[in-house]
This record gives C-alpha cells, sequence and structure tokens, in this order.
C-alpha cells in the first residue's frame, strides 16, 4: 500500500524552483484541525489516491500546502528522474 511512499519523500520539478516534501501520516494535518494526517484527511486522501505535500520553494523557502494526485506526483518525480540523468 506505502509502495509509491518513498518517492514522495523529497522530489524537486524540473520546471519550477521548488520541491515537495511528503506530509507524513503521524505529522499534524496541513488544515489545522489540530489532529493527526492520519486521522484527519489521510483517510480520503488515500481512498482517492491523492497526497498532502508541502510544497517549498527552493529560493525563498516559502511553503505551501498542496493536494496532488499521486499520478500526477509520479509523474513529476519522473521528470526530475529524467533530469538527472541528462546532467
Ligand atoms: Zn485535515
Amino acid at each position: 500500500m506505502n509502495l509509491l511512499d518513498p518517492i514522495l519523500n523529497l522530489f524537486r520539478s524540473d520546471t519550477e524552483d521548488f520541491y515537495y516534501v511528503k506530509i507524513e501520516r503521524n505529522e499534524k494535518c496541513y488544515c489545522n484541525s489540530g489532529k493527526k494526517y492520519k486521522s484527519c484527511h489521510y483517510p480520503q486522501h488515500h481512498k482517492s489516491s491523492k497526497r498532502a505535500v508541502r510544497k517549498i520553494n527552493s529560493l525563498t523557502g516559502e511553503e505551501t500546502f498542496k493536494v496532488l494526485s499521486i499520478k500526477r506526483i509520479r509523474k513529476d518525480h519522473e521528470l526530475f528522474k529524467a533530469t538527472v540523468i541528462q546532467e
């Protein structure tokens, strides 16, 4: 069930200056409910193959929260890997 998790931990887009950091299930949920992610939005995201991530601007350090589909994250990750190979 968590086969995708390693690729969600950290990656950078090749098209923008940001990277994603996965919100761990034991971390507080991004919605400020005060609950842990696993007992708040996680079950809903899990059902719809989505994950909450911190999107961090690598230049300014500015953080925003995003809910992205795993498919999208995977696609970005493939692009990132392709970029790294080319470098
Ligand atoms: Zn929540």
